[in-house]
């Protein structure tokens, strides 16, 4: 099978199966193959390696790390793509395709049967649309993994990397920083897809930390804070906290944990960093 990263064969393929794009998948294939040789070094996957692909598409990543890993899973929605990655496919035998929704199958289990529940490697080029759910499932689920190298929009790779005080922190930023290192590896133009986005895109590798950075007693009640103080992120911690009904705090108590932590009675959440609100979340587990 010819290497699918040349654009000209990538067409051949999608004429050759009548394949029509659906946009509800978000589906934007890769046509360069410098970039994909960028992704699977960026990884840094081994023949050790048992390696996540999330939305094979027609297999053109598929291909690159069938030859770089030991054994490579992919999860496809799309069931008019099957046929088109049993041809693409054929002649590599470690490689297995499942037909599912991502955010359905049960990832645990996949990982206990694929690589005897020992920790494996995630890459993709993910559909734009639940790039969110995916990553936090992936977190939050403690699926065995060592690093997730994903394609994503560039902006959320840059919400995903940034600190306080800028306009792209949130809860997104902190949840991905309590489990992993986020590095972003490249930026990469809308030309390299087909069909093109309407969007920048950028790699970027999220390497998973043995223990977080942060000590917190209540993990649950730390991200339910931080949700609640980016939901109203003009408002101060005081105001948006002592609102939130699902947190069940008063003002009162909000105020007093920030003079235990020194902090402005004004303050809001945006200037808080992941230490900051473990602590939080600890001072107001304990009144
Ligand atoms: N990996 C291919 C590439 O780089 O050319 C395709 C990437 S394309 C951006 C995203 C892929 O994810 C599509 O093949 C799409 O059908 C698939 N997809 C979309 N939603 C999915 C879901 N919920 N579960 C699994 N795959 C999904």
């Amino acid at each position: 099978m010819a290497t699918l990263g040349i654009p000209r064969n990538t067409i051949e393929i999608l004429q050759k199966y009548h394949f029509n794009f659906q946009k509800k998948f978000g589906q934007n294939f890769l046509i360069d193959p410098t970039v994909l040789d960028r992704i699977i070094r960026a990884a840094r996957i081994t023949k050790e390696d048992c390696v996540l692909e999330i939305g094979p598409g027609i297999g053109t990543m598929t291909q690159y790390l069938a030859e770089s890993a030991g054994s490579v899973v992919a999860v496809e929605i799309d069931q008019n793509l099957i046929p088109i990655l049993k041809e693409t496919l054929a002649e590599y035998d470690n490689v297995s395709i499942i037909n599912d929704d991502i955010l359905k199958v049960d990832l645990n289990k996949i990982v206990e049967e694929k690589n005897g529940g020992r920790p494996i490697k995630v890459v993709a080029n993910l559909p734009y649309y639940i790039t969110t759910p995916i990553i936090m499932g992936l977190f939050e689920k403690q699926v065995p993994l060592q690093s997730i190298t994903i394609m994503v929009q560039k902006e959320v790779a840059d919400r995903m990397q940034v600190g306080p005080g800028t306009k792209d922190y949130g809860a997104l930023s902190l949840a991905v920083q309590y489990y992993a290192k986020p590095e972003i590896v490249a930026n990469v133009p809308p030309n390299c897809f087909i069909p093109r986005p309407n969007v920048g895109s950028a790699v970027i590798r999220l390497t998973k930390y043995e223990q977080p950075p942060v000590t917190v007693r209540d993990v649950d009640r730390m991200f339910a804070i931080i949700r609640a103080s980016f939901n109203q992120r003009r408002k101060t911690l005081v105001n948006g906290l002592g609102n939130a009904p699902e947190l069940g705090l008063s003002k009162e108590r909000v105020a007093h944990a920030l003079e235990e932590m020194q902090l402005s009675p004004t303050v809001r959440g945006e200037a808080l960093t992941l230490a900051q609100f473990a602590r939080l979340s600890d001072l107001l587990g304990e009144m």
